[in-house]
């Protein structure tokens, strides 16, 4: 993985514009991996997916991030400093390919989610989704040494299954622990680093969109020859032309 450039960002952000979050994080990884092939980042479970992301994210806006959170309970706005290390995962020695678990006379062959999977149910309603992740990522089910059919297999045993794929994708479900300082009321957040650093991306690409339309207009310059420039050279510009 490389760091982007500005203008590379920009053109990322531009293709990823439109499409649904998982689609926008294969845009942004295709573009800063390219030693890794598309349909293989595709492959990459959402965990190795997010691990990726954070660090593109620390290259690209620095290892500190700032969220907003509001207090279920009183309503109070909290401000979240965090640190990538902090969100940050162990990274499971096992390939995401093929996991084993044995509960209660079942024993699950299975794989942890995928881009792939994620994109299969992206239109589904809501009721649909977690059979048709458990349909793709069980591979093979056994009762008492016979193979069985995925859907034989009870609520509870799908259960202990969907907790192990937790288990062995940690970075793909990062829970925030919150505290409110007025009223001390807990609670966990999930925190989704796509959305998160789609997010910025966004308000990054709209600031600088506007900077180069300053500079382009008081100088004359080209968007690639401004893009080119350091933040801090742009920034000192656009101090020179009052912005
Ligand atoms: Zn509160």
């Amino acid at each position: 993985m490389r760091v982007l450039s500005a203008g590379e960002l920009l053109t990322v952000w531009e293709q990823g514009l439109m499409l649904e979050p998982v689609r926008q994080a294969l845009v942004l990884l295709t573009s800063a991996c390219p030693e890794i092939p598309p349909p293989q980042l595709a492959q990459l479970s959402i965990g190795q997916r997010d691990a990726l992301l954070l660090t593109l994210r620390e290259w690209t806006f620095g290892s500190q991030l700032q969220s907003l959170a509001t207090c279920g309970k009183c309503g109070e706005h909290l401000e979240l400093n965090f640190s990538v290390a902090d969100i940050r995962t162990a990274i499971p020695t096992q390939s995401p390919e093929s996991f084993s678990v044995q509960v209660e006379g079942w024993e699950i062959e299975f794989r942890v989610p995928n881009s792939l999977d994620l994109m299969a149910i992206a239109s589904l309603p809501p009721s649909d989704t977690r059979s048709t992740i458990l349909q793709r990522c069980l591979l093979k089910v056994w009762e008492r040494g016979e193979i069985q059919a995925v859907e034989k297999l009870p609520t509870p045993i799908a259960n202990a299954v969907v907790t192990q794929m937790a288990k062995f994708d940690p970075q793909a479900d990062i829970q925030l622990n919150l505290c409110c300082p007025t009223c001390g009321h807990q609670w966990r957040s999930t925190f989704d680093i796509v959305s998160f650093f789609w997010r910025e991306i966004h308000a990054w690409a709209i600031r600088t969109l506007r900077e180069v339309h300053l500079l382009a207009s008081n100088y004359g310059w080209g968007e690639a020859e401004i893009l080119k420039m350091s933040p801090y050279r742009r920034q000192l510009y656009l101090q020179m032309v009052g912005r």
